[in-house]
């Protein structure tokens, strides 16, 4: 590798972003708006359909020694290893995890987020982004039905947020009922025996938080759902009285309002109750459900979810806000001193942060922080709350006529309805059938799905998460689907004859 060093007469400055390099800043950016657009116009499929090994092969050439020699070339290089083969998630044929397509108000915004570059941090390094991520917050806790004194932060994503909730839980549990400060003195040695409640069909980030927080993965327990894949709260208040008879510790309840698998909501007003009656701390993980606090039809079915202590949230997921954007809610303010270190060079024990406001105060793993809440400013200012909530209906009612039209075709099975717009069913044939399918229609690029497996059974998944998907466009995959399904079984069975 040739060594380069380059002279004084040779530094280039006109890359970096001051005042002399205005012109530049607006050619770089709008080079990218325009590829872009052209990917909004060129992509007719939800995925390329490449293989790995093909893609991977394009990045030998890549040489990080020898800089390109203009933006023209470096986006045809970003076009050929990356946009081209972008899964397209604006398409109604992706409809595989929890991507939503993002509005353009958000997309202003990033323009601003990344030139200006606050940090969240200090209000030295952010000012009005400060204040602005505080109304959002909120904003988001009135709508939840918390009171003033809530409060909150904007996270990297809803497992960052679930580990909040299960950080205070621990902490306060700790200090309120064991006289013991975790963070100052580690977890106690009965913190083995701490137990969090979740159902069968939680997140997993509650498993990774419980094992990071050094509680081990042993203290989630998994509670048994109904035939909607809800947290069953008779088997719920069974388990926590198991577990105190066998000397554990119940500590929290985590919720879960939007199911991955499901998109179904646990009986929070039920929950609430039981947690209020063992003294646990309530967290519902509302990172997918969060939608429903747009809807004015459809709020109903996060019910009871103000008596819960703290709450999830992910915009990037509900909200159609690009990634991240996300927020941990509590609902009383106070809780947030469990977590509170100070740095004296960045909030020092002394400042009065009336005067001079500080969100790292309410930080638990991140320090520099995005200025994500401005995506969520412009949407809200720009398209209100109310057209917000019309996508989320819209996208409500088409997953249930999907649902319907799923569960009356003789050829598919349907394992639940859903709340917000997941659906988990098979061709009605083998698992290997479903998975040919998920797998052929892939490389393919026709049609993301996604699939899951339940009672070790294997299951194709819809995940509706876009108000422009037609009910003709789920028709006509699931046409696709069965034709695929079909083929498949023909195929294997000639081939059967011909071994035979
Ligand atoms: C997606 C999801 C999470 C995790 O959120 P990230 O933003 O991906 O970290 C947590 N809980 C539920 C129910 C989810 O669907």
């Amino acid at each position: 590798m040739k060594e380069q060093h380059l002279t004084a007469e040779d530094i280039s400055y006109r890359d970096i972003f001051h005042k002399g390099t205005e012109l530049e800043y607006r050619a770089a950016v709008t080079a990218a708006a325009e590829r872009v657009s052209s990917f909004l116009n060129n992509t007719e499929k939800p995925f390329s359909g490449i293989k790995p090994a093909a893609l991977l092969a394009q990045f030998n050439e890549v040489d990080f020694d020898t800089p390109l020699p203009d933006y023209e070339s470096l986006l045809e290089e970003v076009d050929t290893l990356y946009i081209k083969h972008a899964t397209a998630f604006h398409l109604p044929q992706y409809i595989a995890h929890l991507n939503c397509p993002v509005v353009i108000p958000a997309l202003a915004a990033e323009v601003i987020i990344s030139a200006i570059n606050s940090s969240q941090d200090t209000y030295d390094q952010s000012a009005g982004g400060t204040f602005m991520e505080r109304k959002l917050i909120d904003w988001t806790a009135e709508q939840i039905g918390y009171g003033k004194s809530s409060d909150g932060v904007f996270t990297a994503g809803g497992s960052q947020s679930n580990m909040m909730g299960l950080l205070l839980a621990r902490d306060y549990y700790a200090l309120e009922f064991m006289q013991h400060n975790i963070k100052l003195d580690g977890n106690p040695a009965a913190a083995s025996k701490f137990r969090v409640f979740v159902s069968e069909k939680a997140h997993f980030s509650n498993q990774k938080n419980a094992s990071l927080m050094g509680l081990g993965e042993q203290s989630i327990v998994m509670v048994k759902t109904d035939s909607r894949f809800r947290m069953d709260t008779v088997a719920l208040e069974t388990a926590i009285l198991r577990e105190k008879e066998l000397g554990n510790i119940p500590v929290a309840i985590v919720a879960t309002a939007g199911t991955t698998d499901f998109g179904n909501v646990d009986p929070l007003k039920e929950i609430g109750r039981i947690a209020q009656q063992y003294q646990l701390w309530f967290h519902v993980d509302a990172a997918y459900g969060c939608g429903l606090l747009l809807s004015d039809k459809y709020k109903y079915l996060l019910d009871g979810i103000a008596l819960s202590d703290s709450v999830t949230v992910d915009y990037h997921k509900s909200f159609f806000q690009p990634i991240s954007s996300s927020a941990f809610i509590v609902k009383n303010k106070l809780h947030l001193n469990l977590i509170k270190h100070h740095a004296d060079y960045l909030n020092p024990k002394e400042q009065d942060y009336d005067e001079l406001p500080a969100q790292i105060n309410k930080s638990v793993t991140q320090s520099t922080r995005r200025f994500d809440a401005l995506k969520l400013w412009f949407t809200l200012r720009l398209m209100g709350k109310q057209q917000l909530g019309a996508y989320t209906d819209t996208i409500i009612e088409t997953a249930e006529k999907a649902a319907c039209m799923i569960e009356e075709d003789g050829e598919f099975d349907l394992l639940s309805h859903s709340d917000l717009g997941v659906l988990v069913f098979r061709y009605k044939s083998a698992c290997a059938v479903n998975q040919h399918i998920k797998r052929k229609l892939f490389f393919s690029g026709e049609i993301l799905l996604a699939s899951t497996k339940v009672n070790g059974e294997y299951y194709l998944k819809f995940t509706i998460l876009n108000p422009l998907t037609t009910i003709d466009d789920i028709q006509q995959m699931l046409k696709v689907i069965k034709e695929c399904g079909k083929e498949h079984v023909i195929l294997t069975r000639a081939n059967q004859l011909q071994e035979q």
